[in-house]
């Protein structure tokens, strides 16, 4: 596979971004720009509309962040009069998580510069969020249902947008998000800006570039799949019941620092987080039914290495800055292939290897199926050898609880609103609907690296030999990683 990290990048500086700008790039470590960034950048520059196939991990926000700043930097002003910074770019995300993100990215690039920026997101009290935006902000950080219950309480005027971001567009759609944009939309000027940022290009998506957007330039650029070729992927089948002590054994003997467990449900991630807890295993949950404050304290705890296991749902563990983790453990399979992809790009990104580890259940057999037919390889089959099983006083209970991983409320956690929107303001639910690739980026995404190849012929001449291994389809070693670095909790490398 192509290395895009090869291919000779300009400097920042090449870009005519203003000093004050690039002085925030320096202070944050980086030293070369990204590709999304060596080709974004310059297209945002010149005023352009932009479809961006990229994904978190990417670089993706400093590549729309800082030419925004840098076009608004001929309004920026000192005055206190809030009429003096009315909202001239709006950034919307799908996530409180990712909103935050972004918004912390804006606030370091533009921390030399008098643009005033703000983020607002559900399921925290609006009363600070109205009086940020009183005062006046130039860059707005919203998720879409925040941002209309400010829009009806009119503590925000989207008149004077000029620049928009649609972040992770695919993912808006995805979760239902789609009348609450063409809200938006309607709302903004026509003459303005428009960057959509996504990780697919369905039909859906290129429907809505094409009301939204003017002519855009596509730009594609190393996609997940790029690194993913760093990842070892593994999958062990494993009764229903025995998957917590999977998990346990997996974590020990692979000697993981720390892994995002995914599950499919709140209800699943909650116990599961309890068990393990009770397993010893430093855990904690983020989903769609804790507070804020909760996913930010237990997100919080993880970059600082105080949790060994994040178990998540995949709209929480969306867009997530996480990189350089060792391991992700699929304890339930997706229902949708395309959040294989995603999880397993918390894992080996940065040119860092990882491990991707899927415990399938005999009732899940079909899930693999899919995310074969969707990666376009076999994924290797690994055999798993329970040092001991679950307690059964724990089985009971969970026999008790199984029914919620396909509980249809619970899957709201995929589908229904996650900031805080009131249900049939914008006309009644939205029927969830599943996102077809249509795009090449799914369909080629893991070709199988030589080193995959190896673990295969070493996964193979373990079980032939007969090899006391519990872990049949990895190489038996135990990975001297760094316990997961975020990015954002630590000093930042030049590593894309
Ligand atoms: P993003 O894809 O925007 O979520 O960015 C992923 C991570 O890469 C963030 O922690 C950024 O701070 C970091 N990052 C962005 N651009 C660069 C760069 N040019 N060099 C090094 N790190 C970067």
């Amino acid at each position: 596979m192509a290395d895009v990290n090869a291919v000779p990048t300009p400097g920042f500086d090449s870009f005519g971004l203003h000093a004050d700008i690039l002085r925030a790039i320096a202070e944050q470590g980086y030293t070369q720009p990204t590709p999304i960034q060596a080709q974004a950048i310059p297209v945002v520059l010149s005023g352009r509309d932009v479809m961006g196939a990229a994904q978190t991990g990417t670089g993706k926000t400093a590549s729309f962040s800082l030419p925004i700043i840098q076009r608004l930097l001929p309004d920026a002003n000192t005055s206190a009069s809030p009429a003096r910074h009315p909202v001239r770019a709006l950034i919307l995300t799908p996530t409180r998580e990712l909103a935050d993100q972004v918004a912390d990215n804006v606030r370091a690039y533009a921390a030399h510069t008098p643009l005033r920026n703000t983020v607002v997101f559900g399921g925290v009290d609006m009363n600070p969020q109205k009086d940020a935006l009183r005062r006046g902000v130039e860059i707005l950080i919203a998720t879409p249902g925040r941002l209309l219950d400010h829009v009806e309480q009119k503590t925000v005027n989207l008149s004077q947008v000029k620049m928009l971001v649609l972040d992770e567009a695919d993912r808006m759609l995805d979760m239902g998000f789609l009348p609450d944009l063409q809200r938006i939309l309607n709302l903004l000027p026509k003459q303005r800006q428009t960057l959509l940022f996504s990780a697919t290009f369905s039909n859906e998506i290129k429907k809505l570039a094409s009301s939204y957007l003017t002519n855009p330039l596509t730009i594609e650029v190393a996609r997940r799949n790029a690194t993913a070729d760093k990842v070892e992927q593994v999958v062990y089948e494993v009764a229903e019941d025995d998957k917590r002590a999977a998990v346990v054994q997996i974590l020990k003997e692979r000697d993981l620092k720390q892994v995002i467990v995914f599950v499919n449900s709140k209800v699943g991630a909650s116990r599961l987080a309890r068990q393990l807890e009770r397993e010893g295993v430093v855990t904690a949950a983020i989903h769609g039914d804790k507070s804020q404050n909760e996913r930010m304290q237990a997100l919080e705890a993880f970059k600082q290495g105080g949790i060994q296991a994040l178990v998540a749902t995949d709209v929480a563990a969306r867009g997530l800055d996480i990189s350089d983790l060792p391991g992700v453990i699929n304890y339930d399979l997706p229902y949708n292939p395309e959040d294989y992809v995603h999880r397993i790009g918390r894992t080996g990104r940065a040119g860092a290897s990882g491990e991707a580890i899927s415990l399938c259940a005999p009732d899940e057999r079909k899930q693999i199926v899919e995310i074969e037919k969707l990666i376009k390889r076999e994924l290797k089959r690994g055999e798993l050898v329970l040092e001991r099983r679950s307690r059964p006083r724990d089985d009971r209970s969970e026999r008790g609880e199984r029914s919620d991983r396909f509980d249809r409320s619970d899957r709201s956690e995929r589908h229904g609103r996650h900031d805080g929107l009131r249900a049939g303001r914008s006309g009644g639910s939205v029927a969830p609907r599943r996102v077809r690739p249509e795009d090449e980026f799914f369909y080629k995404p893991y070709e199988p690296s030589p080193s995959t190849s190896d673990a295969q012929r070493d996964d193979r001449s373990s079980q032939e030999s007969g090899v006391p291994t519990s872990f049949g389809g990895l190489p038996d070693k135990a990975p001297k990683r760094q316990v997961a670095a975020l990015l954002a909790g630590f000093p930042r490398k030049a590593s894309h």
